[in-house]
Protein backbone atom coordinates (compact mmCIF):
# COMPACT_ATOMS: atom_id res chain seq x y z
CA UNK A 1 0.00 0.00 0.00
CA UNK A 2 1.54 3.55 -1.18
CA UNK A 3 1.51 5.97 2.03
CA UNK A 4 2.57 9.51 1.10
CA UNK A 5 5.59 10.54 3.03
CA UNK A 6 7.42 13.50 1.02
CA UNK A 7 7.50 14.30 -2.89
CA UNK A 8 11.30 12.94 -2.30
CA UNK A 9 10.27 9.87 -1.37
CA UNK A 10 7.26 9.38 -3.79
CA UNK A 11 9.93 10.24 -6.62
CA UNK A 12 12.09 7.62 -5.08
CA UNK A 13 9.11 5.00 -5.22
CA UNK A 14 8.42 5.90 -8.66
CA UNK A 15 11.98 5.74 -10.07
CA UNK A 16 12.47 2.27 -8.48
CA UNK A 17 9.08 0.85 -9.99
CA UNK A 18 7.49 0.15 -6.93
CA UNK A 19 4.55 2.74 -7.99
CA UNK A 20 3.34 4.11 -10.80
CA UNK A 21 1.18 7.78 -10.74
CA UNK A 22 -1.55 5.56 -12.28
CA UNK A 23 -1.75 3.13 -9.11
CA UNK A 24 -1.26 6.09 -6.75
CA UNK A 25 -4.21 8.42 -8.52
CA UNK A 26 -6.27 5.29 -8.32
CA UNK A 27 -5.70 4.85 -4.70
CA UNK A 28 -6.19 8.72 -3.56
CA UNK A 29 -9.73 7.92 -5.77
CA UNK A 30 -10.84 5.29 -3.60
CA UNK A 31 -9.89 7.29 -0.08
CA UNK A 32 -11.65 10.04 -1.88
CA UNK A 33 -14.86 7.92 -2.16
CA UNK A 34 -14.71 6.24 1.10
CA UNK A 35 -14.47 9.48 2.57
CA UNK A 36 -17.23 11.49 0.97
CA UNK A 37 -18.82 12.63 4.01
CA UNK A 38 -16.18 14.70 5.03
CA UNK A 39 -17.69 16.89 2.21
CA UNK A 40 -14.14 17.79 1.25
CA UNK A 41 -14.09 18.12 -2.60
CA UNK A 42 -16.77 19.90 -4.27
CA UNK A 43 -15.59 18.03 -7.98
CA UNK A 44 -13.26 15.48 -8.31
CA UNK A 45 -11.81 15.63 -12.00
CA UNK A 46 -11.37 11.59 -11.68
CA UNK A 47 -10.65 10.79 -15.23
CA UNK A 48 -8.72 13.83 -16.17
CA UNK A 49 -6.10 12.86 -13.19
CA UNK A 50 -6.16 9.22 -14.25
CA UNK A 51 -5.45 9.89 -17.89
CA UNK A 52 -2.42 12.47 -16.94
CA UNK A 53 -1.04 9.51 -14.20
CA UNK A 54 -1.08 7.53 -17.09
CA UNK A 55 0.15 10.15 -19.86
CA UNK A 56 3.06 10.83 -17.07
CA UNK A 57 4.05 6.90 -16.65
CA UNK A 58 4.25 7.04 -20.39
CA UNK A 59 6.77 9.44 -20.14
CA UNK A 60 8.57 8.30 -17.12
CA UNK A 61 8.67 5.04 -18.69
CA UNK A 62 10.29 6.67 -21.86
CA UNK A 63 13.27 7.74 -20.02
CA UNK A 64 12.37 11.52 -19.63
CA UNK A 65 13.28 13.72 -16.59
CA UNK A 66 10.55 13.81 -13.56
CA UNK A 67 9.82 17.41 -13.38
CA UNK A 68 9.65 19.08 -10.10
CA UNK A 69 6.09 18.28 -9.44
CA UNK A 70 5.80 14.95 -11.70
CA UNK A 71 2.78 13.27 -10.57
CA UNK A 72 1.88 15.04 -7.21
CA UNK A 73 -1.48 14.74 -6.16
CA UNK A 74 -2.81 18.53 -5.68
CA UNK A 75 -6.07 19.71 -4.38
CA UNK A 76 -7.10 23.25 -5.31
CA UNK A 77 -9.64 25.36 -3.25
CA UNK A 78 -12.55 26.45 -5.24
CA UNK A 79 -11.49 30.16 -5.81
CA UNK A 80 -8.83 29.37 -7.63
CA UNK A 81 -9.74 29.52 -11.39
CA UNK A 82 -8.80 26.44 -13.49
CA UNK A 83 -9.64 26.54 -17.29
CA UNK A 84 -12.83 24.88 -18.36
CA UNK A 85 -13.41 23.72 -14.66
CA UNK A 86 -15.89 24.82 -12.85
CA UNK A 87 -15.22 27.30 -10.04
CA UNK A 88 -17.96 29.27 -7.65
CA UNK A 89 -16.23 30.29 -4.84
CA UNK A 90 -18.81 27.67 -2.93
CA UNK A 91 -21.82 30.44 -4.09
CA UNK A 92 -24.77 30.18 -5.33
CA UNK A 93 -24.23 33.47 -7.15
CA UNK A 94 -21.49 31.03 -9.27
CA UNK A 95 -23.26 28.26 -9.68
CA UNK A 96 -21.85 26.27 -12.81
CA UNK A 97 -19.50 29.28 -13.89
CA UNK A 98 -16.64 27.92 -15.51
CA UNK A 99 -12.88 29.27 -15.57
CA UNK A 100 -11.86 31.07 -18.25
CA UNK A 101 -8.14 30.88 -17.51
CA UNK A 102 -5.94 28.93 -15.19
CA UNK A 103 -4.64 31.25 -12.01
CA UNK A 104 -0.63 31.97 -12.21
CA UNK A 105 -0.31 29.60 -9.47
CA UNK A 106 -1.84 26.92 -10.44
CA UNK A 107 -0.10 26.83 -14.23
CA UNK A 108 3.07 27.13 -12.46
CA UNK A 109 2.35 23.66 -10.56
CA UNK A 110 0.79 22.19 -14.27
CA UNK A 111 3.78 23.56 -15.83
CA UNK A 112 6.03 20.95 -13.22
CA UNK A 113 3.63 17.75 -13.98
CA UNK A 114 1.09 18.03 -10.83
CA UNK A 115 -1.64 16.05 -11.65
CA UNK A 116 -4.97 18.27 -10.13
CA UNK A 117 -7.65 15.65 -8.63
CA UNK A 118 -10.19 18.38 -7.82
CA UNK A 119 -11.13 21.65 -6.06
CA UNK A 120 -12.60 21.84 -2.43
CA UNK A 121 -14.62 22.99 -0.42
CA UNK A 122 -14.73 26.60 1.39
CA UNK A 123 -16.93 29.36 3.07
CA UNK A 124 -18.40 31.10 0.48
CA UNK A 125 -16.01 33.56 -0.93
CA UNK A 126 -13.39 32.77 1.65
CA UNK A 127 -15.49 33.90 4.51
CA UNK A 128 -15.68 32.19 7.60
CA UNK A 129 -13.84 30.82 9.87
CA UNK A 130 -15.42 27.02 10.00
CA UNK A 131 -16.24 25.99 6.34
CA UNK A 132 -20.21 26.06 7.68
CA UNK A 133 -20.15 29.09 5.57
CA UNK A 134 -20.43 27.23 2.11
CA UNK A 135 -23.59 26.67 -0.42
CA UNK A 136 -22.22 22.81 -0.95
CA UNK A 137 -22.76 22.36 3.39
CA UNK A 138 -19.94 21.90 6.01
CA UNK A 139 -16.74 20.04 6.00
CA UNK A 140 -16.12 17.43 8.96
CA UNK A 141 -12.61 17.64 10.81
CA UNK A 142 -11.67 14.40 9.97
CA UNK A 143 -10.39 14.00 13.44
CA UNK A 144 -13.09 14.57 15.30
CA UNK A 145 -16.14 14.92 13.37
CA UNK A 146 -18.50 16.89 15.10
CA UNK A 147 -15.46 19.58 15.18
CA UNK A 148 -15.36 22.34 12.40
CA UNK A 149 -11.92 21.95 10.32
CA UNK A 150 -11.84 25.79 10.22
CA UNK A 151 -11.87 27.91 7.19
CA UNK A 152 -12.28 29.39 5.26
CA UNK A 153 -10.51 26.92 3.17
CA UNK A 154 -11.09 23.95 5.16
CA UNK A 155 -11.95 21.26 2.32
CA UNK A 156 -8.33 21.81 1.26
CA UNK A 157 -7.29 21.40 4.97
CA UNK A 158 -9.41 18.47 5.30
CA UNK A 159 -8.08 16.87 1.58
CA UNK A 160 -4.64 17.18 3.26
CA UNK A 161 -5.45 16.07 6.90
CA UNK A 162 -7.16 12.78 5.96
CA UNK A 163 -4.81 12.31 3.10
CA UNK A 164 -7.10 12.91 0.28
CA UNK A 165 -4.64 14.67 -1.62
CA UNK A 166 -0.56 15.30 -1.45
CA UNK A 167 -0.58 18.63 -1.00
CA UNK A 168 -3.17 21.43 -1.84
CA UNK A 169 -3.69 25.20 -2.52
CA UNK A 170 -6.14 27.59 0.17
CA UNK A 171 -6.46 31.00 -0.02
CA UNK A 172 -5.14 33.53 2.96
CA UNK A 173 -7.26 36.89 3.68
CA UNK A 174 -7.39 37.13 7.54
CA UNK A 175 -6.03 33.41 8.41
CA UNK A 176 -7.49 30.94 6.05
CA UNK A 177 -5.04 28.71 5.50
CA UNK A 178 -2.96 29.04 8.80
CA UNK A 179 -6.03 28.37 10.93
CA UNK A 180 -7.45 25.29 9.25
CA UNK A 181 -4.04 24.18 9.30
CA UNK A 182 -4.22 24.17 13.13
CA UNK A 183 -7.34 22.51 13.66
CA UNK A 184 -6.21 19.81 11.27
CA UNK A 185 -2.80 19.60 12.80
CA UNK A 186 -0.84 20.26 9.14
CA UNK A 187 1.33 23.07 8.15
CA UNK A 188 -0.44 26.13 6.51
CA UNK A 189 1.87 28.83 4.61
CA UNK A 190 0.76 32.12 3.89
CA UNK A 191 3.34 33.82 2.17
CA UNK A 192 3.93 37.66 1.61
CA UNK A 193 1.74 39.60 0.27
CA UNK A 194 2.90 40.06 -2.94
CA UNK A 195 4.87 36.91 -3.39
CA UNK A 196 2.55 35.20 -5.04
CA UNK A 197 0.35 35.79 -8.18
CA UNK A 198 -3.05 36.61 -7.56
CA UNK A 199 -4.37 36.48 -11.05
CA UNK A 200 -6.74 33.77 -11.76
CA UNK A 201 -7.74 33.78 -7.37
CA UNK A 202 -11.32 35.39 -6.98
CA UNK A 203 -11.21 38.17 -5.14
CA UNK A 204 -12.30 38.34 -1.47
CA UNK A 205 -10.20 41.88 -0.19
CA UNK A 206 -7.29 42.79 -3.26
CA UNK A 207 -5.03 44.03 -0.40
CA UNK A 208 -5.12 41.28 1.93
CA UNK A 209 -5.45 38.11 -0.44
CA UNK A 210 -3.28 35.05 -1.03
CA UNK A 211 -2.84 31.95 -2.40
CA UNK A 212 -1.40 29.75 0.60
CA UNK A 213 -0.03 25.93 0.85
CA UNK A 214 -0.84 23.19 3.30
CA UNK A 215 1.05 20.28 3.62
CA UNK A 216 2.56 17.04 5.88
CA UNK A 217 6.05 17.57 4.87
CA UNK A 218 7.60 20.78 5.54
CA UNK A 219 10.00 20.88 2.69
CA UNK A 220 6.95 19.97 0.27
CA UNK A 221 5.33 22.90 0.89
CA UNK A 222 8.92 24.89 0.61
CA UNK A 223 8.85 22.98 -3.01
CA UNK A 224 5.49 24.72 -4.48
CA UNK A 225 6.28 28.24 -2.92
CA UNK A 226 9.82 27.84 -4.32
CA UNK A 227 8.12 27.14 -7.70
CA UNK A 228 5.08 29.29 -7.76
CA UNK A 229 7.33 32.71 -6.41
CA UNK A 230 7.46 33.57 -10.26
CA UNK A 231 6.67 36.95 -11.36
CA UNK A 232 3.93 37.18 -13.35
CA UNK A 233 3.13 40.64 -15.13
CA UNK A 234 -0.53 39.83 -14.89
CA UNK A 235 -0.12 40.52 -11.19
CA UNK A 236 1.01 44.15 -10.70
CA UNK A 237 1.01 44.17 -6.72
CA UNK A 238 3.41 41.45 -6.96
CA UNK A 239 6.80 42.17 -5.35
CA UNK A 240 9.81 43.38 -7.65
CA UNK A 241 12.29 41.67 -4.90
CA UNK A 242 13.77 38.67 -7.54
CA UNK A 243 12.77 35.58 -5.62
CA UNK A 244 15.10 33.95 -3.32
CA UNK A 245 15.94 30.13 -3.57
CA UNK A 246 13.36 28.81 -0.99
CA UNK A 247 14.13 24.80 -1.82
CA UNK A 248 15.89 22.69 -0.93
CA UNK A 249 16.16 24.20 2.85
CA UNK A 250 19.04 24.34 3.67
CA UNK A 251 19.16 23.04 7.06
CA UNK A 252 19.83 26.04 10.03
CA UNK A 253 19.89 23.93 12.81
CA UNK A 254 22.79 25.14 14.89
CA UNK A 255 21.70 29.06 14.21
CA UNK A 256 20.23 30.90 17.29
CA UNK A 257 17.59 33.01 16.73
CA UNK A 258 15.77 36.02 17.63
CA UNK A 259 12.75 35.54 18.42
CA UNK A 260 10.27 37.83 20.07
CA UNK A 261 6.35 37.50 21.51
CA UNK A 262 3.16 39.87 22.57
CA UNK A 263 2.89 39.46 26.23
CA UNK A 264 -0.69 41.19 24.93
CA UNK A 265 -1.25 37.94 22.52
CA UNK A 266 -0.38 35.15 24.78
CA UNK A 267 -2.02 36.74 28.00
CA UNK A 268 -5.25 37.60 25.77
CA UNK A 269 -8.56 36.91 27.86
CA UNK A 270 -9.33 34.59 24.47
CA UNK A 271 -6.75 32.21 25.05
CA UNK A 272 -7.36 28.36 26.09
CA UNK A 273 -5.38 27.93 29.24
CA UNK A 274 -3.72 24.94 28.13
CA UNK A 275 -2.47 26.57 24.44
CA UNK A 276 -0.99 29.38 26.40
CA UNK A 277 1.19 27.22 28.88
CA UNK A 278 2.39 25.01 26.13
CA UNK A 279 3.11 27.76 24.51
CA UNK A 280 4.91 29.41 26.98
CA UNK A 281 6.65 26.31 27.86
CA UNK A 282 8.10 26.21 24.11
CA UNK A 283 9.45 29.64 24.50
CA UNK A 284 11.02 28.99 27.41
CA UNK A 285 12.36 26.13 25.99
CA UNK A 286 14.03 28.40 23.04
CA UNK A 287 15.35 30.37 25.73
CA UNK A 288 17.11 27.67 27.44
CA UNK A 289 18.55 26.42 23.91
CA UNK A 290 20.44 29.73 23.36
CA UNK A 291 17.16 31.25 21.10
CA UNK A 292 16.65 35.08 21.85
CA UNK A 293 13.03 35.07 22.96
CA UNK A 294 12.03 38.69 24.06
CA UNK A 295 8.41 39.89 24.99
CA UNK A 296 7.89 43.11 22.79
CA UNK A 297 5.20 45.58 23.82
CA UNK A 298 2.15 45.36 20.73
CA UNK A 299 -0.58 47.64 22.19
CA UNK A 300 -2.56 47.57 19.07
CA UNK A 301 -4.24 43.80 19.46
CA UNK A 302 -7.58 44.91 20.12
CA UNK A 303 -7.52 47.38 17.21
CA UNK A 304 -6.55 44.71 14.51
CA UNK A 305 -9.29 42.38 14.46
CA UNK A 306 -11.99 45.19 13.78
CA UNK A 307 -9.73 47.14 11.56
CA UNK A 308 -9.30 43.79 9.41
CA UNK A 309 -13.31 43.68 9.41
CA UNK A 310 -13.66 47.68 8.26
CA UNK A 311 -11.31 47.35 5.53
CA UNK A 312 -11.69 43.64 4.57
CA UNK A 313 -15.89 43.86 4.06
CA UNK A 314 -14.59 47.50 2.33
CA UNK A 315 -12.73 46.19 -0.25
CA UNK A 316 -15.60 42.71 -0.50
CA UNK A 317 -18.03 45.38 -1.36
CA UNK A 318 -16.59 46.86 -4.52
CA UNK A 319 -14.80 43.35 -5.46
CA UNK A 320 -18.59 41.17 -5.19
CA UNK A 321 -20.02 43.98 -7.06
CA UNK A 322 -18.92 42.47 -10.18
CA UNK A 323 -21.71 39.52 -9.39
CA UNK A 324 -25.04 41.47 -10.89
CA UNK A 325 -26.19 38.80 -13.15
CA UNK A 326 -25.76 40.68 -16.15
CA UNK A 327 -21.99 39.00 -16.70
CA UNK A 328 -21.74 36.81 -14.28
CA UNK A 329 -23.90 33.81 -12.68
CA UNK A 330 -27.28 33.50 -10.68
CA UNK A 331 -29.84 34.94 -12.92
CA UNK A 332 -33.78 34.72 -10.73
CA UNK A 333 -36.17 33.31 -12.64
CA UNK A 334 -38.48 36.35 -11.11
CA UNK A 335 -39.29 39.23 -13.74
CA UNK A 336 -37.88 42.24 -12.34
CA UNK A 337 -39.77 44.97 -12.54
CA UNK A 338 -36.72 47.42 -13.46
CA UNK A 339 -32.84 46.99 -13.64
CA UNK A 340 -32.35 47.56 -9.55
CA UNK A 341 -35.66 44.95 -9.16
CA UNK A 342 -32.98 42.66 -11.34
CA UNK A 343 -29.60 43.18 -9.41
CA UNK A 344 -31.68 42.49 -6.24
CA UNK A 345 -33.23 39.65 -7.17
CA UNK A 346 -30.09 37.59 -9.05
CA UNK A 347 -27.93 39.17 -5.45
CA UNK A 348 -30.72 38.61 -2.98
CA UNK A 349 -30.79 34.65 -3.83
CA UNK A 350 -27.10 33.97 -5.11
CA UNK A 351 -25.51 35.48 -1.87
CA UNK A 352 -25.20 33.53 1.24
CA UNK A 353 -26.27 35.71 4.48
CA UNK A 354 -22.61 36.02 5.88
CA UNK A 355 -21.40 37.50 2.03
CA UNK A 356 -24.34 39.85 2.41
CA UNK A 357 -23.51 40.76 5.78
CA UNK A 358 -19.98 41.70 4.90
CA UNK A 359 -21.51 43.61 1.57
CA UNK A 360 -23.66 45.64 3.88
CA UNK A 361 -20.97 46.23 6.45
CA UNK A 362 -18.46 46.96 3.59
CA UNK A 363 -20.50 49.45 1.64
CA UNK A 364 -21.60 51.18 5.30
CA UNK A 365 -18.37 52.27 6.44
CA UNK A 366 -17.39 53.31 3.34
CA UNK A 367 -20.45 55.73 2.81
CA UNK A 368 -20.59 59.70 3.45
CA UNK A 369 -20.42 60.34 6.38
CA UNK A 370 -19.08 57.21 7.87
CA UNK A 371 -15.89 56.90 6.01
CA UNK A 372 -13.87 58.47 7.80
CA UNK A 373 -15.33 57.44 11.00
CA UNK A 374 -14.79 53.95 10.16
CA UNK A 375 -12.87 53.17 6.77
CA UNK A 376 -9.98 56.12 7.26
CA UNK A 377 -9.08 54.91 11.00
CA UNK A 378 -9.08 51.37 10.12
CA UNK A 379 -6.23 52.23 7.21
CA UNK A 380 -4.82 53.90 10.09
CA UNK A 381 -4.01 51.39 12.25
CA UNK A 382 -3.07 49.44 9.33
CA UNK A 383 0.14 52.13 8.93
CA UNK A 384 0.67 51.42 12.67
CA UNK A 385 0.60 47.74 12.40
CA UNK A 386 3.22 48.18 9.38
CA UNK A 387 5.30 50.73 11.11
CA UNK A 388 5.27 48.40 14.32
CA UNK A 389 6.53 45.71 11.64
CA UNK A 390 9.30 47.47 10.27
CA UNK A 391 10.58 48.53 13.90
CA UNK A 392 10.40 44.89 15.04
CA UNK A 393 12.42 43.21 12.08
CA UNK A 394 14.70 45.52 12.43
CA UNK A 395 15.80 43.66 15.88
CA UNK A 396 14.00 40.08 15.31
CA UNK A 397 14.29 37.37 12.79
CA UNK A 398 10.48 36.07 13.68
CA UNK A 399 7.20 37.03 15.97
CA UNK A 400 5.80 33.84 17.51
CA UNK A 401 2.62 33.31 18.95
CA UNK A 402 -0.72 30.91 18.85
CA UNK A 403 -2.41 30.78 15.94
CA UNK A 404 -5.55 30.73 17.21
CA UNK A 405 -6.78 31.01 21.12
CA UNK A 406 -8.72 27.84 21.03
CA UNK A 407 -8.79 24.40 18.86
CA UNK A 408 -11.01 23.74 16.70
CA UNK A 409 -14.56 24.19 17.39
CA UNK A 410 -18.19 22.32 18.03
CA UNK A 411 -20.00 22.75 15.16
CA UNK A 412 -22.38 24.81 15.21
CA UNK A 413 -21.36 26.83 18.02
CA UNK A 414 -20.71 30.20 16.62
CA UNK A 415 -23.61 30.00 14.54
CA UNK A 416 -25.88 33.19 16.34
CA UNK A 417 -22.75 35.39 16.64
CA UNK A 418 -20.42 36.47 13.97
CA UNK A 419 -18.72 38.93 16.44
CA UNK A 420 -17.09 36.19 18.36
CA UNK A 421 -15.91 34.41 15.35
CA UNK A 422 -14.34 37.25 13.52
CA UNK A 423 -12.78 37.76 17.38
CA UNK A 424 -11.21 33.95 16.90
CA UNK A 425 -9.10 35.87 14.24
CA UNK A 426 -6.92 37.50 17.13
CA UNK A 427 -3.69 36.26 15.67
CA UNK A 428 -4.16 35.48 12.20
CA UNK A 429 -4.97 38.80 10.41
CA UNK A 430 -2.31 41.01 11.55
CA UNK A 431 0.00 39.12 8.81
CA UNK A 432 -2.82 39.91 6.24
CA UNK A 433 -3.43 43.57 7.63
CA UNK A 434 0.92 44.13 7.23
CA UNK A 435 1.85 41.82 4.18
CA UNK A 436 4.27 39.72 6.14
CA UNK A 437 4.33 35.95 5.57
CA UNK A 438 3.14 33.43 8.55
CA UNK A 439 2.98 30.06 8.89
CA UNK A 440 0.94 27.30 11.48
CA UNK A 441 3.16 24.46 12.27
CA UNK A 442 1.61 21.57 13.56
CA UNK A 443 3.89 20.94 17.19
CA UNK A 444 1.25 20.52 20.04
CA UNK A 445 -2.20 18.44 21.01
CA UNK A 446 -4.34 19.14 23.39
CA UNK A 447 -5.86 17.31 26.34
CA UNK A 448 -8.80 17.29 24.34
CA UNK A 449 -7.31 15.22 21.76
CA UNK A 450 -7.34 18.07 19.20
CA UNK A 451 -3.77 19.37 17.42
CA UNK A 452 -3.12 22.92 17.50
CA UNK A 453 -0.08 25.24 16.03
CA UNK A 454 2.71 27.60 16.28
CA UNK A 455 2.32 30.59 14.19
CA UNK A 456 5.56 31.63 13.31
CA UNK A 457 5.69 35.16 11.30
CA UNK A 458 9.11 36.81 9.69
CA UNK A 459 9.44 40.04 8.23
CA UNK A 460 7.42 40.97 4.74
CA UNK A 461 9.80 39.37 1.31
CA UNK A 462 11.38 36.56 4.18
CA UNK A 463 10.08 33.70 3.14
CA UNK A 464 13.26 32.20 3.22
CA UNK A 465 13.93 32.54 7.35
CA UNK A 466 10.59 31.70 7.71
CA UNK A 467 11.51 28.15 6.43
CA UNK A 468 14.29 27.94 7.92
CA UNK A 469 12.69 28.58 11.71
CA UNK A 470 10.12 26.47 11.15
CA UNK A 471 12.21 23.53 10.08
CA UNK A 472 14.32 23.97 13.37
CA UNK A 473 10.86 23.78 15.33
CA UNK A 474 9.15 20.94 13.38
CA UNK A 475 12.41 18.70 13.77
CA UNK A 476 13.55 20.03 17.64
CA UNK A 477 10.42 21.33 19.12
CA UNK A 478 7.43 19.16 18.74
CA UNK A 479 5.50 17.83 21.81
CA UNK A 480 6.15 13.89 21.68
CA UNK A 481 2.22 13.34 21.72
CA UNK A 482 2.03 14.60 18.42
CA UNK A 483 2.31 12.08 15.52
CA UNK A 484 5.03 12.52 13.05
CA UNK A 485 3.66 12.38 10.31
N1 LIG B 1 -11.77 34.09 9.19
C1 LIG B 1 -11.42 35.21 8.39
C2 LIG B 1 -12.64 35.84 7.80
O1 LIG B 1 -13.67 35.33 8.02
C3 LIG B 1 -10.42 34.78 7.36
C4 LIG B 1 -10.91 34.65 5.98
C5 LIG B 1 -9.84 34.37 4.98
O2 LIG B 1 -8.65 34.36 5.29
N2 LIG B 1 -10.26 34.18 3.73
O3 LIG B 1 -12.57 36.83 7.15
Amino acid sequence: MFSFESITGYHQQLNNNTVSCSSVVKGYLVRIEANRNLNAFVEVYEQEALQKAAELDKKRESGAPLKKLHGVVIAIKDVICYKDHKVSAASAILKDFTSLYTATTLQFLIDEDAIIIGNCNCDEFAMGSTNENSGYGKVLNALDNTKVPGGSSGGSAVAVQANLCMLSLGSDTGGSVRQPADFCGIIGLKPSYGQLSRYGLLAYASSFDQVGIFGKNLDDVALLLDIMSKHDPMDSTMSLQPASRLYPIRSQRDKKFRFCYFPQAVDHPSIDMEIKEKINSLTNQLKNDGHTIDPVNFDLIDFIVPAYYVLTTAEASSNLSRYDGVRFGHQSEKKPADLEDFYLNNRTEGFGLEVKRRIMLGTFVLSTGYYDAYYSKAQKIRALGVAKMNSIFADYDAIVMPTVPETAFTLGKNDKDPIAMYLADIYTVLANLTGIPGISLPLFSHSNNMPFGLQVMTNRGNELTLLHISETLLKGYRSSEVNNQ
